[in-house]
């Protein structure tokens, strides 16, 4: 069968990708502003409805563009307040965003990348799917507008999203342009206005990648590192054979900081693997105290794997002794475990159920 050609999304567009295409159709330079307004301020996908946009304009954006928002195929909400979503997109297609709501009325979108995974990680059960495509721009800010149209309708309308991490499906930096794009629209004033210190960025340390990331928008880093030795690294993480320790670490140090940031290492911790006093020792050698934040993640289980998430007792005691040794250290709280926990879980899990496009979109 042919594959069907789409057109690109309107949200794939940057401001300035915007401004020359309206230039290049004869338009005045302020209306480039006025359709951001119309789209990530007053949430208005329809062009029809754009009152002060010039009818030719809008027919050449027509013409130029697809405005369709992705459709929430499934939505789950846990006894914590955690909604999850099956986003779905033109081709079918489908990955997780969950929303995560925490203290101050603040809620954080964890959005995919793409749909699967190329970096094949052992523990994640994404990484088991292998990658089926890379998300478009427009399909990452789309998980944002999505779940913000369904907020607003279905719970109230003064709901809003504070924050955004690039924690769902896929490995944003695989997806370098298109996740760039997609950050420049998330910080930018004229389109979401998110501030930079509300959008962090999840990377499993494409060296080369992490090279470029003064490309970006300066919004957060998170590394996720699982390991301090590189043998047990490049088990968790086949990516370590390619860039180990040594290379990402320097890398690392390249990253462009922003006064008081930190650079994030996230530590799944696995229950007698990589959660012994070994372990603690060589992160202490591995991590500079001035400018790193480990975040802990307790491996969180599925029936197809054989790791384990270690006891309450032992996630405690490897902090404490992360913060003796002089880090910022956090535990990430599993949420919405009675929704389907792990990463890539609930797709799987749905897949298997419905024949997704004969559902009723929510
Ligand atoms: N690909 C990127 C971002 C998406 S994964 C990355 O790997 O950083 C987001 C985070 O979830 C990563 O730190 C990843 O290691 C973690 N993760 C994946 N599977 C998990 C599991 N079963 N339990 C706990 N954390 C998991
Ligand atoms: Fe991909 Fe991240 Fe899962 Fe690794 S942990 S397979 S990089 S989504």
């Amino acid at each position: 069968m042919q594959k069907k050609e789409f057109k690109k999304l309107i949200y794939s567009l940057s401001f300035d990708d915007l401004a020359s295409f309206l230039e290049s159709v004869g338009a005045k330079k302020f209306v480039a502003k006025q359709v951001f307004d119309w789209i990530y301020h007053k949430h208005q996908y329809d062009p029809e409805n754009w009152s002060n946009v010039p009818a030719k304009v809008k027919e050449a954006l027509q013409a130029g563009f697809d405005f369709t928002l992705p459709k929430i195929v499934w939505e789950g909400l846990s006894v914590d307040g955690t909604r999850k979503f099956l986003v779905g997109f033109r081709d079918g297609r489908t990955v997780e965003t969950v929303m995560i709501p925490a203290k101050s009325n603040r809620k954080t979108l964890c959005i995919s990348s793409q749909v699967g995974c190329a970096i094949g990680c052992t523990f994640c059960h994404t990484g088991t799917m292998g990658l089926t495509r890379h998300l478009e721009a427009g399909e990452i800010v789309g998980q944002f507008l999505a779940v913000t149209k369904f907020l607003k309708e279905k719970v109230g309308p003064e709901e809003r999203l504070s924050n955004i991490v690039y924690m769902g499906q896929g490995e944003p930096l695989h997806n370098f342009e298109q996740a760039k794009i997609s950050a420049m629209i998330f910080t930018d004033e004229r389109a979401l206005g998110l501030s930079q210190r509300r959008v962090t960025l999840s990377t499993s340390g494409l060296v080369p990648q992490i090279k470029k990331l003064d490309d970006f928008p300066p919004i957060n880093i998170a590394i996720s590192l699982h390991a301090a030795h590189n043998d047990i690294r490049t088990e968790l993480m086949p990516i370590n054979q390619a860039y180990d320790l040594d290379r990402l670490l320097s890398a690392i140090k390249e990253i462009p900081l922003k006064a008081h940031r930190y650079i994030t290492y996230e530590y799944l911790l696995i229950d007698k693997y990589n959660d012994r006093k070994e372990d603690i020792e060589a992160l202490s050698r591995l991590l500079p105290k001035e400018v790193s934040k480990i975040n802990l993640i307790p491996f969180n289980e599925y029936p197809e794997s054989s790791f384990k998430r270690p006891s309450i007792s032992r996630i405690n005691w490897f902090r404490d002794e992360l913060e003796k040794s002089g880090y910022t250290c956090t535990i990430r709280t599993t949420k919405g475990s009675d929704i389907l926990a792990a990463c890539g879980q609930l797709k799987s899990e749905m897949e298997k159920k419905v024949n997704l496009w004969s559902e009723k979109p929510v």
